[in-house]
């Protein structure tokens, strides 16, 4: 058991930052509205998440841990409308099998919670009573400790945990109703308060990708048909020599999708100097049936069913709003 789920951790578990990722969308999935990300030495010594969502019930948590175990997805048909962010069960399985993983959880309804570590070649899972607020906690030690050669590539210290405070930030992007905390060597790093407004939302964009984008943004929020694009576009002025401000979200997945990026790059196009980066914030919704998220193990990249009409909705919307102000 613990071989084969290594083998599927090497789709899905590359550095700290994807245990990372991961591990948010479980929390996120479960409902959380607060979330505490702690890590030591850049996550490869120390991951720890803590949340207050559902819960995983005592009986359930052996199963948590089990290679395609998911509560998310019951039948074949809601493959076609996923709306939760895992959906493939593989995550803590895959992550289990490369480190030292324990889960304890506390569902609202349970008197207490309960614990779970799975070891050995064949992962058995023992479960013992522990103390913890509604809620869950993950804490993940030695991320690859088992298996040199993937430890081989990891980065420094620095790099690593930058890859962390990106995923951090992209996620906080998404979910301005969320708090997220972020901890890295005991020092708080991060901290992203619940934004209720657009003006919260405005400043919580401006944490994460400085105030002088917010104040080179336009505002785009237009619907057509069931598609809805909202957020910032940063206007040409703003231009970057890298690409560390593009930040595109389909129905609250965040993205690095070609075919997204194409059509915001199109409708810069003219505008922008060469060899120069346009800066936004977007986010997509379109109904969960027209987009098919289940291409890519890490789920960066979707499918769109009808990816013309979709690409030429990004770029008009864009195009129309880079157009309206002068410089
Ligand atoms: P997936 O997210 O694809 O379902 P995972 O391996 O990431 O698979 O998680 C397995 C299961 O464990 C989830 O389906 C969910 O039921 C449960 N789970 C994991 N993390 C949490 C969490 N933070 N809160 C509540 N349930 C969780
Ligand atoms: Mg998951």
């Amino acid at each position: 058991a613990r071989l084969a789920n290594q083998i599927a951790a090497g789709e899905v578990v590359e550095r700290p930052a994807s245990v990372i990722k991961e591990l948010i969308e479980n929390s996120l999935d479960a409902g959380a509205t607060a979330i505490q990300i702690t890590v030591d030495k850049g996550g490869v010594k120390k991951i720890k998440i803590t949340d207050n969502g559902s819960g995983i019930a005592k009986d359930e948590l052996a199963l948590a841990l089990s290679r395609h175990a998911t509560s998310k997805i019951k039948d074949l048909s809601d493959l076609e409308a996923i709306d939760s962010l895992g959906f493939r069960g593989e995550a803590l399985a895959s992550i289990s099998s490369v480190a030292r993983l324990t889960l304890t959880s506390k569902p609202q309804h349970q008197d207490t919670a309960w614990q779970a570590t799975a070891a050995g070649r064949d992962m058995a899972v023992n479960i013992q009573p522990a103390a913890h607020p509604d809620g869950t906690t993950i804490e993940v030690l030695d991320l690859f400790f088992n298996t040199p050669a993937r430890r081989k590539f990891l980065r420094t210290e620095k790099t690593e945990f930058n890859h962390i405070d990106e995923i951090v930030r992209r996620i906080a992007l998404a979910r301005f109703d969320v708090s997220f905390t972020l901890t890295h060597n005991g020092k708080v790093v991060r901290q992203y308060r619940i934004a209720n407004t657009q003006a919260q939302n405005a400043k919580r964009v401006a944490m994460v990708c400085g105030q002088k984008f917010i104040e080179h943004a336009i505002e785009v929020n237009c619907e057509h048909d069931n598609m809805k694009l909202s957020g910032w576009v940063a206007k040409p002025s703003f231009a970057r020599n890298q690409n560390d401000l593009c930040y595109s979200y389909v129905n609250g997945r965040m993205m690095r999708d070609k075919l997204i990026n194409h059509a915001i790059r199109q409708a810069y196009s003219t505008l922008l100097p060469a060899d120069t980066y346009p800066a936004f914030v977007l986010f997509l919704q379109v109904d969960c049936r027209e987009v098919d998220v289940n291409v890519h193990p890490a789920k960066h990249e979707v499918r769109f069913h009808q990816s013309r009409y979709v690409h030429d909705f990004i770029y008009s919307v864009c195009h129309k709003a880079l157009l309206s102000i002068n410089n």
